[in-house]
């Protein structure tokens, strides 16, 4: 079953001339109200008549997250200010945030979007979804909210924090279904262990996560300890907030909304289309948005595209799961690291806990990474040996994995830093010492 099989099944000439279409719409948009969009296209020496075909949209220039700040707050926003009926910004894990607009039919557009993410994931009317991503500026919370409303389900909006609390909730209220960041989620599986509840005493069938990279290992880990189906979801506050693609339960890649958005892969380093189906960074451009417009922006995820049918019946491309973004790419000492590079191996090893961090530092001159990760208990008090071994293991698994020597510290359980967003990582200490 499908939320809107006339849009997410359509034939996929269809949706190329719809995108043609409402492209043309979007560009006169701009050109009209966004002078920074004029000004870019004029440089450039091109009027809106150089859009023929969807190809001749790669000669049009690109927007970035510093033309969002250098604009800060309303300079890219498409309508007057009293036209704007909601306010948010970004969560700044990379820096100042960016404020988004969105005018009422903005917002019916989200709430159509986000649902069809959530009943591909397997939201039903008759579910209570429990939604512990953050309410506020934050687009994850209202984003999610409105799309379980209109499939009809019952939302229960606790927000961040509170784990216990969170806890009881489910129990006592009988939670179907969770919506959560997948790093704050398994923290609840555990201080759900911590409480004596068993995933039986409780009757989650179906959670949806998001908002930061995870792993296929993560995956894994959430659905056994909560007997859950888990799904991915993409989204980010320049372009709606979340509700921008989301798996099907076949989890092979998130559908997305291609009649809301104009999706490109291209290479980071010469900005130019990547071969079918090839890894690189995912541009996308709002096609109906029309509070906050935004064209070619350039999203700094890296994923790829998958274009052939989904055995769900969508004709939707999806997207891979994000791999990273290009600037949380680690170079250390010249070589390119990935933080999913390293979960990867930490997580498919037996008694290596799913909580971790990178450390990065310099010391004369030279790059030292280090990563703390914790392991299950009966590993610290069982024999040294175990420790040992383990150590020696994972440091050689990540040796041949990365091409670069890391440092491991295997720590006892809950010593890492919570978060009850998005996780933290990575912490770069380089940039402090000269
Ligand atoms: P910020 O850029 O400040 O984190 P957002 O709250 O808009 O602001 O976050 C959007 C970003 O979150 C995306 O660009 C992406 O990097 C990350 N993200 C969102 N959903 C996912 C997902 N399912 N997998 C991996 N990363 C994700
Ligand atoms: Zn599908």
């Amino acid at each position: 079953m499908i939320f809107n099989p006339d849009y997410e099944c359509m034939p996929r000439k269809r949706i190329k001339d719809l995108q043609l279409s409402r492209l043309r719409g979007i560009l006169s948009r701009v050109w009209e109200n966004v002078k920074f969009y004029r000004q870019k296209m004029e440089e450039k020496g091109l009027s809106l008549k150089d859009l023929r075909t969807l190809e001749d949209f790669s000669k049009f220039p690109f927007t970035v997250k510093q033309d969002l700040r250098d604009t800060y707050p309303f300079g890219l926003f498409a309508v007057p200010e009293r036209d704007v009926v909601r306010l948010h910004a970004s969560s700044g894990t990379t820096g100042k945030p960016t404020v988004v607009g969105y005018t009422a039919r903005d917002l019916e557009t989200w709430a159509e979007l986000t649902a069809r993410v959530l009943y591909a994931g397997g939201l039903r009317h008759d579910d209570k979804v429990q939604n512990f991503l953050g309410y506020g500026l934050f687009t994850g919370g209202l984003g999610m909210h409105y799309g379980a409303e209109k499939i009809g389900a019952t939302v229960i909006p606790t927000s961040v924090g509170n784990s216990e609390r969170q806890i009881n909730i489910m129990k006592d209220f009988g939670t179907t279904a969770i919506i959560g960041t997948p790093s704050y989620t398994l923290h609840l599986a555990e201080v759900m262990k911590d409480m004596n509840i068993k995933r039986e005493d409780l009757k989650l069938r179906v959670g949806f996560f998001g908002a930061e990279p995870w792993t296929e290992e993560i995956r894994k880990e959430l659905e056994s300890s909560l007997g859950i189906i888990a799904t991915d979801n993409y989204g980010l506050s320049e372009i709606m907030g979340p509700g921008v693609a989301g798996e099907c339960q076949l989890k092979s890649g998130m559908h997305i909304w291609e009649d809301h958005f104009l999706v490109e892969i291209i290479d980071p380093e010469t900005l130019e289309p990547v071969e079918p189906g090839e890894v690189g960074e995912l541009v996308i451009t709002s096609l109906t948005k029309e509070a906050l417009p935004i064209i070619r922006y350039r999203t700094r995820d890296i994923t790829y595209l998958i274009e052939e049918p989904c055995g769900c019946g969508r004709t939707m491309a999806r997207i891979g799961k994000i791999k990273g973004r290009t600037d949380d790419m680690l170079i250390v000492r010249g070589v390119n690291v990935f933080p999913s590079q390293i979960e990867e191996v930490l997580i498919s090893t037996q008694g290596v806990l799913p909580h971790y961090q990178i450390v990065l530092d310099r010391k004369n001159h030279l790059d030292i990474i280090e990563v703390f990760v914790e392991v299950s208990d009966n590993i610290f008090q069982d024999k040294m040996r175990s420790l040992v071994e383990m150590e020696r293991g994972l440091t050689h698994k990540l040796k041949s994995v990365l091409g670069i020597d890391v440092k491991l510290r295997l720590v006892e359980p809950k010593t890492i830093e919570r978060s009850s967003g998005k996780a933290k990582r990575v912490v770069d200490k380089r940039k402090l010492s000269p």
